[in-house]
């Protein structure tokens, strides 16, 4: 088996120019895998902490002091890996060390390993043994916490390829129906500057309404029917607008507020309307009753949790406990490393809870969240449409499918 003969850290940017943390780690003296911490901007409570004294510089030199502790392990053993972080940091949040550099060790490793060992890397860590195209999940129009004044409170509105056959099939379908969106964008508005958001989607000046109105328009004008070639899916972020003081959701861009109970009804209203396949943190990340009664009321969506259950073992099993969700987003940032990210997978498949495997706003261009995605037996992989670093991992399932993987996953 091949062994770890040395491990690099330096500080790189992502994708909004932020300060990252990127980790090569060598196998044998020649086999090099690399990887590149993402971080989001609609942050969950109850995430890994990104850095050490909140600072790239500090983690980073964390590190360095304990490098000599990964030498002469076994690149593929994930779990000796992940003991050495744990003697360094034994805080449930990685704070001594920081996620961004639990992140970057445990996937480089691996990374590490496959080349090794010339395999592709969802082989090194799969958890099954029948591996399929989970779906790309991609963001076409964006707002909130992803977008500047004027765009929707709603963070995202997705598009998934539900009928599509095939993973290139798939990819160049969502393609066409963000292409077909700004088209349908710019109809409606000839100002309209075809401005992004974080992940690629567009950031038209709108409300909710109207934003999911145009994203149902652009599916049918390419002569789509929702829910058959093609379905939409919502990324409510209700943490976002959630007010703890006045206990209400404050929807300041559209100029309303929700109750709870209004924020429920909101939500089904808007997964009837536009036959949502795919509702994300329809409301806020502690409210997992609110969560249970929308996973009741439509067992046929993924109803998923994303700052509700942030990648966490022990907070899925309390939203298994209380049927808040029939699907959770896996960021491995969230969780910190890849070996608890791929714990947080076994529970969620040992209780049949659909795994979306997911990119943060703030990414790097690597592409080893699609082998997570296949490893873990993901149903979706949402990684965006477009952009450089949306577009890579996209590209890698295209080459996995040339040899590796054929068939797609079951929604
Ligand atoms: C999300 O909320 O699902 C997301 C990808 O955004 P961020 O990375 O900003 O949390
Ligand atoms: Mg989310």
């Amino acid at each position: 088996m091949p062994k770890i003969s040395s491990v690099r850290g330096r500080i790189l940017y992502n994708s909004r120019g932020a300060k990252t943390i990127e980790v090569d780690v060598i196998s044998d003296k020649e086999h090099m895998g690399r990887a590149c911490a993402p971080s989001g901007a609609s942050v969950g409570k109850y995430e890994a902490q990104s850095f050490a004294d909140n600072k790239a510089e500090k983690s980073l030199q964390v590190l360095q002091k304990n490098i000599k502790r990964f030498i002469g392990l076994e690149s593929d053993d994930l779990k000796s890996i992940q003991g050495v972080i744990r003697e360094i940091d034994d805080t449930s949040n990685y704070s001594k060390i920081g996620g961004a550099v639990a992140y970057a060790v445990t996937i480089a490793s691996m990374d590490s390993a496959a080349r090794a060992c010339g395999e592709p890397m969802f082989k090194i860590i799969s958890q099954t043994r029948n591996p399929r195209f989970p779906f790309p999940l991609g963001n076409i129009l964006g707002g909130g916490a992803h977008a500047g004044p004027g765009t929707p409170d709603i963070q995202e509105i997705l598009i998934c390829s539900v009928g599509a056959k095939s993973v290139r099939e798939a990819i160049e379908t969502n393609f066409a129906v963000h292409k077909e969106l700004g088209r349908v964008l710019q109809e409606k508005d000839p100002r309209f500057t075809k401005g992004r958001g974080d992940e690629g989607g567009w950031a038209p000046q709108m409300d909710n309404e109207e934003a999911l109105e145009v994203s149902a328009r652009a599916c049918e004008s390419l002569g789509y029917t929702l829910g058959k070639e093609v379905a939409l899916g919502v990324d409510f972020a209700s943490s976002t607008q959630w007010d703890e003081k006045k206990k209400k959701y404050v929807y300041d861009r559209a100029g309303f507020e929700n109750t709870p109970d209004e924020q429920v009804d909101f939500a089904a209203g808007i997964i009837k309307k536009y036959k949502l396949i795919y509702a994300e943190d329809a409301v806020h990340e502690e409210a997992f009753a609110d969560m249970a009664r929308l996973a009741k009321k439509f067992p046929r969506v993924l109803i998923t949790g994303d700052d509700l259950t942030v990648t966490n073992p022990k907070i899925l099993k309390k939203a298994v406990s209380k049927k808040s969700c029939s699907g959770v987003i896996l960021k491995v940032n969230q969780a910190g490393s890849l070996y608890d990210a791929l714990e947080f997978a076994r529970i969620a498949t040992q209780n049949k809870i659909g795994i979306i495997t997911s990119h943060r706003s703030g990414e790097s261009v690597d592409h080893q969240i699609s082998h997570i995605g296949i490893a873990t037996g993901s149903k979706m992989l949402k990684v965006g449409v477009l952009g450089g670093e949306r577009i890579a991992k996209l590209n890698e399932l295209v080459r996995l499918s040339e040899d590796h993987v054929k068939s797609m996953a079951s929604l």
